[in-house]
C-alpha cells in the first residue's frame, strides 16, 4: 500500500454506511481480514456473509470495474462468523483477533473503498462545507 503511513478512517461515504449497525455493545472476538494479494474478485465470501459485510473494491480501469476487481471486510459490521474464511476457495480471508486485525490489515490491503485518509476526509468536508465562500 503506497500511502499505508497516513491515518485511514472509516468512509463516511461508502454504502456500506447505509446497512445496519453490528448489535450488541462488544465487538467480536475475531475478525475477518483480507490477502488481497491473493484475491480474486470471485465474490464468493459475499455470498456467504450473514451480516453482509463484505465489500467489492473495482479494479483500476473504470470502464471495466470487474477486471481484477478485489474484496474488502467492513470491519465494523463483520461479527467474527468465519464463514468467508471457510468459504474462501483461494484460502485468502484469516479470522484475527480483534486488534491484530487493525495491525494486519494495514500490510495485506492493497486497495480499500471502505477507509479513507484522515486528511482525504477533511478536504472533501471542507470542500462542502456550506460555510465555504461560493
Ligand atoms: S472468496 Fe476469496 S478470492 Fe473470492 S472474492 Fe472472497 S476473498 Fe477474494
Ligand atoms: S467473518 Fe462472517 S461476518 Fe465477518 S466478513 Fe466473514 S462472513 Fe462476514
Amino acid at each position: 500500500m503506497s500511502d499505508e503511513a497516513k491515518i485511514k478512517i472509516e468512509n463516511p461515504f461508502h454504502t456500506a454506511r447505509l446497512k445496519p449497525l453490528r448489535k450488541g455493545k462488544k465487538p467480536p472476538k475475531l475478525l475477518a481480514l483480507v490477502h488481497q494479494s491473493g484475491c480474486t474478485g470471485c465474490e464468493v465470501c459475499i455470498a456467504g456473509c450473514p451480516v453482509d459485510s463484505i465489500e467489492l473494491v473495482p479494479g483500476p480501469d473504470p470502464s471495466n470495474p470487474g477486471y481484477q476487481q478485489v474484496v474488502e471486510i467492513d470491519f465494523s459490521r463483520c461479527i467474527g462468523c468465519q464463514n468467508c474464511s471457510i468459504d474462501c476457495p483461494w484460502d485468502t480471508i484469516t479470522m484475527y483477533e480483534h486488534d491484530d486485525a487493525f495491525v494486519a490489515w494495514g500490510t495485506e490491503t492493497l486497495s480499500t473503498q471502505l477507509y479513507i485518509d484522515e486528511e482525504k476526509y477533511v478536504e472533501i468536508m471542507e470542500k462542502n462545507s456550506p460555510l465555504k465562500a461560493s
